[in-house]
């Protein structure tokens, strides 16, 4: 028997599938959250953008324009507009899924500059126009996310279709639903924290509470500004509802998680927004337990079962 305490977080497949309002009141999430663990970490800023190989910029190109997208249950690609089903709203495969183009309410080239100024200190390069080789990360600006599974009532904001999440996803695609943006207050500025948001998961970025930070969930009328800080910030999506980081090192003890569902989606990112004007992305994410070990770079299984996984660490 292990002799540390530990926790089991016990998510049954009933209450994935219903958001609830969570111990504050107010918020929408699952009482689940990648990686938890028995210590808290907190999770260094800027630092965690990687630079690719040779120094050489990333791309990321912003698609006003819409288009004709495939959400599979393959590796996402920008080049092909091919996007996982961690992407979809419904958890289902959408074959040509048409991103209407971005609606007139808003003001592009604002949004163009705001997301370059988001990315200003780092080395990437921001286009209008899609390169036609190399790797580059695909943020699509338009629509209300039905076309891949949404329902009309969401209010999803966004969501990244990365499969290597905790890293980089060389190909990944960003989906910013510009439609539900409308009546959001400073809904341009909203837009652009949504787009620069969902590309910094693409970019290995997880959620952290700092209400300034693009990261957190705290909208651009509450917070004043937006912007990847340089300030160290508990991992969660704002100050009433903080997790365990997901990306850094756990240390020791006992992490849990939900098992990998068979023929479910192993991550998921999905965005919502509260009628108090609250934003809120949903992060959902089903491990086996040797993937789990695997991830935290070793451990013992203690318990692998359907509804939930287990992995001691080592030494722990
Ligand atoms: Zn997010």
């Amino acid at each position: 028997m292990p002799k540390a305490p530990w926790v089991v977080l016990l998510v049954s497949s009933t209450a994935l599938a219903r958001p609830h309002t969570d111990a504050n009141g107010n918020l929408i999430r699952d009482a689940h959250s990648c990686g938890t663990t028995t210590i808290k970490q907190p999770v260094p800023g800027a630092a965690l953008f990687s630079a690719p190989a040779a120094n050489a910029p990333r791309t990321i190109y912003l698609n006003k324009n819409g288009g004709t997208y495939n959400v599979t249950t393959g590796m996402t690609d920008a080049a092909t507009n091919t996007a996982n089903v961690i992407a979809s709203g419904d958890g289902k495969t959408h074959m040509a899924a048409v991103i209407p183009p971005i609606d007139a309410n808003f003001d592009w080239n604002y949004i163009v500059q705001c997301v370059k100024a988001q990315y200003k200190p780092y080395n990437v390069i921001i286009t209008e126009t899609e390169p036609t080789s190399g790797n580059y990360v695909e943020a699509v600006v338009g629509g209300d996310g039905a076309s891949t599974g949404w329902s009309a009532n969401s209010g999803i904001l966004g969501v990244a279709s990365a499969d290597n999440f905790c890293g980089v996803t060389e190909k990944g695609i960003a989906f910013s639903f510009a439609h539900n943006h409308i009546g959001i207050a400073k809904a341009n500025d909203e837009l652009c924290a949504t787009v620069a948001h969902e590309v910094g998961h693409l970019l290995a970025l997880e959620h952290e509470i700092s209400s300034p930070d693009t990261m957190s969930y705290v909208p651009f009328a509450t917070a004043g500004a937006k912007s990847f800080t340089m300030a160290n910030s508990q991992c969660g999506t704002d100050a009433q509802d903080t997790n365990n980081c997901s990306c850094t090192t756990t240390g020791t003890g006992q992490v849990t998680d939900s098992a990998l569902r068979p023929g479910g989606k192993a991550e998921s990112w999905e965005e919502r927004l509260l009628e108090d004007g609250s934003r809120h992305r949903v992060y959902k994410r089903w491990f086996t337990a040797a993937g789990l070990a695997q991830e935290l770079g070793g451990g013992e299984t203690v318990h692998d079962g359907p509804w939930f996984v287990a992995v001691r660490l080592p030494g722990a």
